[in-house]
């Protein structure tokens, strides 16, 4: 195969590697040089074993050779979020809490992207703990966008979709709490999905908020994001939330499900703070499925309006909880200045956590607190069945609901320095996590000055394969996904 082969889908890559036009080698190699050359502009990555990869590339070849192929992701690079853990890999959660810490185990999804063939690349910068929207609060320096790298790529998982966009994987994987995958996919042009929750297991995930976290694909094209989706998909014994639903080839359901489809144009979505060239991107989204005989209807989705209250109320809640466990004593960072064992507690805590994990584990605590759980957290979860209820409500007239997945495209590194002008980016991702729903953001034009816009897809529960049935059909009359960055 010629050049930029890290440029390329999951889809052609496989094909090649199976017409033997192209090793797993070969490819590794040309993923490890295009990120060599490009990470001092875009810091993608925390850390990347350059050995490991090309030992995991030379099995993955001799399988082959052996006629063992494991199926499309047999010898394909995919780097990982570096709140996943991978046996032996430094797994940091972008926090200094965490800085030399290996991982004894693998996640559920590491495992099964091994048994998969794929050969795993690197662990990718994000917030600390996965709290932003912009990767500037990775205790290890911010990540640039690829398109501009004086922007951000979004975040959390912003160094899943620089790395992505940059060429410097073949796909990615991220977390989505509060719309981690979807808005740094928006920003950096790629297709990301959060499957619904339960459809794919957390186990060996660092946990922020317990009742919204998904892990999901970061991809170049619809089909790659269906391949990689079925490949991490399924119950799992480790995580008592993951589901036990049949889990259908997405690939071939992108042959087999046609339409015309229903779709529900929220109107809380298009509302005020929306960047015009961003809405009118996804007007034009809207008038492609029209003309493809699509019917459209306007829906509403009235508490929209509660989505962030109650989303920092619940995040922040779960956040202080599964965040204790960094005492300092089991592992993690630990003072040496600590005078006694309380305050090794207070010292370790105080010097491992970057200021936005401290002010969330703060908020979580104190709504959590006896006095005020009945006023802040209980009446979270209220109002989290309210919102849930709107989008089930909408469902019944429509097979998925199309929106922009975020207010702004890219900003510059430094520009929101007030949290809550950052918290207000999470308006139109946030209600999918609280509801439980599956989201897709794909990539839907750009702005005037050359930034990406994704426009978001929302579906019912479990039907991620009617999600991406509707991405691929706009994707496919659109050449967004053969546009690259010039970096
Ligand atoms: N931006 C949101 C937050 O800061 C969502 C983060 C996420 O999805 N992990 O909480």
């Amino acid at each position: 195969m010629s050049s930029e082969l890290f440029y390329r889908s999951i889809a052609e890559l496989a094909a090649a590697l199976d017409a033997k036009k192209l090793t797993a080698v070969e490819l590794t190699q040309a993923v490890i040089a295009r990120t060599k050359a490009v990470e001092p502009r875009v810091h993608a990555f925390n850390s990347f074993d350059e050995a490991d990869a090309l030992a995991q590339a030379a099995a993955s070849d001799a399988r082959r050779a052996a006629g063992q192929s494991s199926g499309p992701l047999e010898g394909i690079p995919i780097a990982l979020k570096d709140v996943i853990a991978v046996t032996g890999q430094p797994l940091t959660a972008s926090s200094k809490m965490l800085k030399n810490f290996v991982s004894p185990y693998d996640a559920t999804v590491t495992t099964k992207l091994k048994k998969a063939g794929a050969v795993l690349w690197g662990r990718l910068n994000c917030d600390e703990f996965a709290m932003g929207s912009s990767t500037e609060n990775s205790a290890f320096g911010p990540t640039g966008n690829p398109w501009d790298v004086t922007r951000v790529p979004g975040g959390s998982s912003g160094g899943s979709s620089a790395a992505l966009a940059a060429g410097e994987a073949i796909a990615t994987l991220g977390s989505d709490t509060g719309g981690s995958i979807r808005q740094p996919a928006a920003l950096c042009g790629v297709v990301g999905l959060k499957p619904t929750y339960g459809l794919v297991s957390r186990y060996g995930l660092i946990a922020f908020a317990s009742s919204l976290d998904q892990i999901g694909p970061f991809a170049r094209t619809v089909e790659d994001a269906a391949i990689v989706l079925g490949a991490i998909a399924g119950h799992d014994e480790r995580d008592s939330t993951s589901f036990k639903t049949d889990i259908p080839d997405y690939r071939a359901a992108l042959a087999q499900r046609k339409g015309p489809w229903k779709l529900g144009i929220p109107k809380e979505y298009f509302a005020e703070g929306l960047d015009p060239e961003i809405g009118a991107a996804v007007e034009q989204a809207i008038a492609f499925y029209k003309s493809q005989g699509c019917e459209i209807r306007e829906v509403s989705l009235p508490h929209t309006k509660y989505c962030l209250d109650t989303y920092y109320v619940i995040a922040t809640a779960e956040a202080s909880s599964n965040l204790a466990r960094y005492d300092g004593i089991r592992y993690g960072h630990r003072s040496t200045a600590a005078k006694d064992v309380v305050d090794l507690y207070f010292q370790s805590r105080a010097e491992g956590f970057g200021p936005e994990v401290k002010r969330r584990i703060i908020l979580g605590t104190y709504v959590l607190s006896s006095g005020y759980y009945d006023a802040y957290y209980l009446r979270a979860q209220k109002v989290r069945t309210l919102i849930r209820q709107d989008f089930l409500n909408a469902f019944r007239d429509v097979d998925a609901l199309l929106t922009p997945t975020s207010p702004v495209p890219a900003f510059k590194i430094g520009e929101k320095a007030d949290p809550l002008a950052m918290y207000l980016l999470d308006i139109y991702t946030i209600g999918v996590n609280l509801a439980g729903l599956p989201g897709l953001s794909m990539p839907c034009g750009f702005t005037k000055s050359g930034l990406p816009i994704g426009a978001q897809l929302i579906g019912q529960p479990f039907r991620e394969a009617d999600l991406l049935s509707i991405a691929a059909a706009y994707e496919q009359a659109h050449d967004w996904t053969k546009k690259f960055p010039s970096l």
